[in-house]
């Protein structure tokens, strides 16, 4: 079985989300412009690196998409959006600071980590190479709000840098996030993950996969601030039974569990 830092992190959100999803084949419909188009956001900065024309790359890969009917948010069209990547993008080339050598061989790195039972870990790191002139691992992220930088050292905590910290064994860390908002901007979010916190998740994915393994899929329910999770899951319509709600969301996808891993490319 291959498990993905997505995997991991859904099964901690709700055991019966995870179950709904790796084992019954539950998943969302490819709705929402947001997450789409944060994939063609990460092939135009693989352009860039490439030497490329990474805005005609965005155009070209958005355009795929132009007259798909997306759930856009209020106030958000296609135009605006490719619009708010082009600036991005410009922006990003005059901020100068990030360095991939051998674009071809450090960007969606695959790694691969096994573990007990013949299960493996696969995770894909978008970029290994320079923030600043330091050597780091570094993940994209596109997103319309900035991300929190206050208190000091809160990207220590962040579990999905410090899961790629423990495949890679690489301690320094970066989180790249391009925020789509009025005036785009880029923030540059470093931090150093300990060993003694690639030791805690190394536990954390044995005890993880051990409660799969043993068929433990209680519901995390709540609907109450702040664990409200239920509100936004995408497996609402399945817990309350509800075949409209099931019907605007998910779509059934036979295997699932052999094609779980793919998950961990388009987060
Ligand atoms: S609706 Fe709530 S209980 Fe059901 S899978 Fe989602 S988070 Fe878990």
């Amino acid at each position: 079985m291959n498990y993905s830092y997505t995997q991991i992190a859904q099964y901690l959100r709700c055991p019966r989300s995870y179950r709904h999803r790796y084992l019954d084949g539950w998943r969302e419909k490819e709705t929402r412009a947001a997450m789409l188009f944060g994939r063609c956001f990460e092939k135009a900065l693989e352009s860039y690196f490439c030497g490329e024309d990474c805005a005609a790359t965005l155009h070209r890969e958005w355009g795929a998409f132009r007259d798909d009917p997306f759930e856009y948010k209020k106030g958000e069209t296609w135009d605006r959006v490719v619009h708010q990547g082009v600036h991005l993008l410009e922006r990003f080339a005059q901020d100068n600071r990030i360095r991939i050598p051998q674009p071809q061989q450090n960007l969606q790195i695959k790694m691969v980590r096994d573990l007990p039972n013949a299960n493996r870990f696969v995770a894909y790191v978008d970029a290994i190479g320079e923030l600043d002139g330091t050597r780091c691992l570094m993940d994209w992220k596109t997103t319309t709000s900035r991300y929190p930088e206050e208190p000091a050292g809160l990207l220590t905590l962040d579990q999905q840098l410090i899961c790629y910290s423990w495949i890679t064994g690489i301690s320094d860390v970066a989180l790249v996030v391009f925020v789509r908002k009025h005036h785009p901007e880029i923030q540059y979010l470093k931090t150093s993950i300990s060993e003694e916190q690639r030791l805690e998740f190394d536990r954390l994915v044995a005890t993880t996969i051990g409660q799969i393994e043993a068929a433990q899929f209680p519901a995390h329910s709540g609907i109450r601030f702040p664990q409200n999770g239920c509100v936004s899951c995408v497996h609402l319509g399945l817990c309350l039974n509800d075949q409209t709600l099931i019907e605007s969301s998910l779509t059934l996808t036979p295997g699932a569990s052999n094609l779980a891993w793919l998950d961990e490319l388009m987060d």
